[in-house]
């Protein structure tokens, strides 16, 4: 993978990988299709299926059924789906949705999924009681942008023993910053094929924009949110990661590793420094947030 960290959005890489700028997302939102993003593996048993640019949704097959995580919008839902099929799946197969932190791009398209396939929907008790206040008190409302926030979680992460499912057990550590309750998850995947396991981990709450003091602030939280984050950040680098999954594309250049000719060959995401990298850049520019 190319050596790029939370790229701007907006800009071109040298390798012509276009990052969409956040003024393109609502037309993104209004014609899908115009943005559609064909499938591709990024670990052996992990596919990304968002169907669009910018917003990352994944695929993770357990080996007795799947795991979705995030559903970016209502207005992409058919293209998610169109994914995950083309991926080789099929959509009835998802027992569980992951939502890494409840913000709209990530929870948009939570609820057709969740009725479609009946699939029990996971967030963290932090984030649904702080994201159900905001609703009871107004300060959040329905997204038009990304869908209506009318979905049921069904259940609370536990952070204190891994989810097993199938083939996998998956840490889910809370690591708050981005909101009060991202998440991010660490499991184990092995290729059949060749016998190697892989570190696979993703950090669903790395924009850092909304830790600056002032926003910060309009929400009710202090400044020791962005100091959580920074330490987390800080001792989550020393992790061993083979394979980052990122929420949104600029964040590592995800594009840069896909292999066009077999979308299913994920060897270029297979790179150690890139998870070290991401988070030591994340916390250093963290703490030069006005
Ligand atoms: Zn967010």
């Amino acid at each position: 993978m190319a050596n790029f960290y939370y790229a701007t959005k907006g800009t071109i890489e040298p390798d012509g990988i276009r990052h969409l700028s956040i003024a393109e997302v609502p037309d993104m939102m209004e014609n899908p299709w115009k943005y559609y993003v064909p499938p591709f593996r990024i670990a052996p048993h992990v596919w990304f299926v968002a169907g669009i640019h910018d917003i990352s949704s994944y695929i993770v097959d357990t080996g007795d059924g799947l795991i979705l995580i995030d559903c970016p919008s209502v207005h992409t839902v058919y293209l998610q789906l169109e994914s995950i099929r083309n991926a080789g799946y099929d959509p009835h197969n998802i027992k569980h949705i992951f939502i890494t932190h409840a913000h709209g791009d990530h929870y948009g398209g939570v609820r057709p999924i969740q009725e479609y396939t009946g699939a029990k929907v996971w967030m963290s008790r932090e984030d649904d009681e702080d994201f159900a206040a905001r609703l009871a008190a107004g300060t959040v409302k329905a997204n038009d942008l990304f869908g209506p926030p009318n979905f049921i979680v069904t259940d609370h992460y536990d952070y204190s023993k891994p989810f097993k499912i199938g083939n996998m057990s998956i840490e889910i550590k809370l690591v708050p910053g981005h909101t009060i309750g991202s998440v991010a998850y660490f499991f184990d995947d092995t290729d059949e094929e060749t016998g190697k396991t892989y570190k696979v981990g993703m950090h669903g709450g790395m924009g850092i924009d909304s830790m600056r003091s002032d926003r910060l602030k309009a929400m009710g939280f202090g400044m020791e949110l962005r100091e959580r984050y920074i330490s987390d950040c800080t001792i989550l680098s020393k992790r061993k990661v083979d394979i980052c999954l990122t929420s949104h594309e600029n964040h590592t250049n995800l594009f840069s590793g896909i292999n066009k000719e077999d979308r299913s060959d994920y060897s270029a995401f297979v790179d150690p420094s890139v998870w070290e990298n991401f988070m030591i850049n994340r916390a250093e520019a963290a703490k030069l947030l006005p």
